[in-house]
């Protein structure tokens, strides 16, 4: 089962309910001491949300966990879709290593999620899913917003993801695999605005490891983004700005590997 990373207009999906209309973008931030909006559709949040949502994680749950102002129908809005998607998962992970079933199949969203992955196996072939792009979506936006901030100050963006890609790891490349989790260079990127969380992501590799390891990939300065591991074996993420677009890449399980990328351009 593998060419099923995919791309998509996302046609039936109701994006700039997520960023809102025009006017709602500039109020899209995080306000300390102030009114929050919710980072999904603008809205006035009335919750916290999670980010990942804990269906994600497993107990016991790690402190600290990101959190977005969220409105109370965003913070619901998601749920079923969030544990087919984990649902999906671990049927395929338990198909190729015989792992535990952690969801329950009172659940119709898993049980619809082990018919979905029985229909993948029958016909030997994983097809994007929508369900899970757009959960995908979700988390990158929830991401995004709380690791880069200033992604969400400017008017001038379409909203729309332009790339949206998701694949399983027994359908990458040993190589794939190791490069999953390696730094992202970030030298020809665009910073965040100073505050953002994510400075405490970057790193600055300076010449002096060239002298370790006589490779030259070190000899000129070398800003790096990290990722966030919010708890090992079960996600990860991370979140980088270059001129034009918002990058996010997550990993679930370290068994779906996904990347979303939104045009910072109309
Ligand atoms: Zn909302």
């Amino acid at each position: 089962m593998c060419d099923h990373d995919a791309d998509q207009d996302n046609a039936d999906f109701n994006f700039n309910k997520f960023w809102g209309p025009d006017g709602y973008r500039s109020r899209v931030v995080f306000e300390r001491g102030s009114d929050m909006y919710c980072v999904y559709c603008g809205d006035v949040a009335d919750t916290r949300e999670h980010c990942p949502s804990k269906v994600f994680l497993s107990k016991p749950y790690p402190d600290d966990l990101p959190v977005v102002p969220a409105c109370q129908k965003c913070n619901n809005g998601f749920s079923k879709d969030e544990l087919y998607t984990k649902a999906f998962i671990e049927y395929y992970q338990n198909y190729c290593y015989y792992t535990t079933i952690s969801v329950s199949e009172k659940r119709k969203e898993v049980r619809e999620a082990k018919q979905k992955f029985a229909e993948c196996v029958e016909s030997n072939k994983i097809v994007y899913d929508e369900r899970i792009g757009e959960i995908l979506i979700k988390l990158s936006i929830c991401h995004a917003a709380y690791e880069l901030t200033e992604a969400y100050h400017e008017d001038d963006r379409s909203g729309m993801p332009e790339y949206v890609s998701y694949t399983f790891r027994p359908n990458m490349t040993q190589e794939e695999i190791d490069a999953s989790d390696d730094f992202i260079p970030i030298n020809d990127c665009v910073l965040p605005i100073i505050g953002s969380r994510v400075f405490n992501k970057i790193y600055v590799f300076g010449p002096a490891l060239s002298a370790v390891e006589s490779d030259d990939m070190f000899v000129t300065q070398q800003a790096v983004m990290d990722w966030t591991d919010v708890q090992d074996n079960h996600y990860r993420y991370v979140c980088w700005l270059d001129s034009q677009h918002i990058n996010v890449k997550l990993v679930i399980n370290e068994f779906l590997y996904a990347m979303v990328v939104f045009n910072l351009e109309q």
